[in-house]
C-alpha cells in the first residue's frame, strides 16, 4: 500500500463511522429508546480505536463532529468532549467479547418495564424472538457509570448479544453497529408485544 495515502483512508473510515453513529443516535432517539442524553453507542475500529458519543450529548441532535475517537484503553486520542459514564462497561464487553466490535446501550422503556415488573424478557415466549435474540439475561443492578456495572455487563456476555440491566436499560452488541442497532431494535419491539399481552392477561 503507498503510506501516502493510508492517513487519508484511515480519516475516511474515521469520518464514514461518526456519520453512521450520528444517523443510529437519531434513529433511537425517533423510535424512542432513549430520550434526551440517555444512552451511548461505540463503534471499534479496526486498528482498535474507538469512536464513542461524547458524555452528556443529545442523541437526537448529535452531529458526527461531536464524537469522540479513545485508544484502546479507553484514553480520549480525538473530539471536543468527555467520554461517556459509561465508557467503562464498553471497555469491559470490547475486552470480554473479542468479536464484538459495536455496543449500543439504551433505556428502551417497555424492556426496562419488564425488569422493573420482575418479569424479565422471555424470549421464549415468541418464536423467532428466540431464534434472533436468544436467551436475554439480566445483569444485576449496578450504579451506573461504576466499574461495578462494568464488570458485571462483561461477565453476561457468554448468555447472548443482548441483555438488560436492571432498573437502568439493555445493552446489544455485534459484529458492526447495524446488528447491534438491530438486535436493540428487536428487542424493544418484542418487550412491547410481551408488555401488551401482560396487560391482556397473558
Ligand atoms: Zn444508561
Amino acid at each position: 500500500m503507498n503510506s501516502l495515502l493510508a492517513p487519508e483512508m484511515k480519516d475516511t473510515n474515521l469520518t464514514d463511522t461518526r456519520h453512521e453513529i450520528a444517523a443510529i443516535c437519531r434513529q433511537l432517539y425517533n423510535k424512542g429508546l432513549l430520550a434526551g442524553a440517555d444512552g451511548n453507542i461505540s463503534v471499534k475500529c479496526g486498528d482498535g480505536t474507538i469512536v464513542a458519543t461524547p458524555r452528556g450529548a443529545h442523541k437526537g441532535f448529535i452531529e458526527p463532529e461531536q464524537l469522540v475517537v479513545t485508544d484502546s484503553s479507553g484514553t480520549v486520542i480525538e473530539g471536543p468532549g468527555e467520554v461517556s459514564t459509561e465508557f467503562p462497561m464498553h471497555l469491559a464487553i470490547y475486552q470480554a467479547d473479542p468479536e464484538c466490535m459495536a455496543i449500543v446501550h439504551t433505556h428502551a422503556p417497555c424492556a426496562l418495564a419488564l425488569s422493573l415488573a420482575g418479569k424479565g424478557f422471555d424470549s421464549s415466549r415468541l418464536a423467532e424472538t428466540e431464534i434472533l435474540l436468544g436467551e436475554v439475561a439480566e445483569v444485576p443492578y449496578a450504579p451506573p457509570g461504576t466499574i461495578e456495572l462494568a464488570r458485571a455487563a462483561a461477565a453476561h456476555v457468554r448468555c447472548g448479544p443482548v441483555f438488560i440491566l436492571e432498573r437502568h436499560g439493555a445493552v446489544s452488541r455485534g459484529a458492526n453497529l447495524a446488528r447491534a442497532f438491530q438486535l436493540m431494535e428487536c428487542l424493544e419491539h418484542n418487550a412491547k408485544i410481551l408488555l401488551m399481552a401482560y396487560l391482556l392477561g397473558a
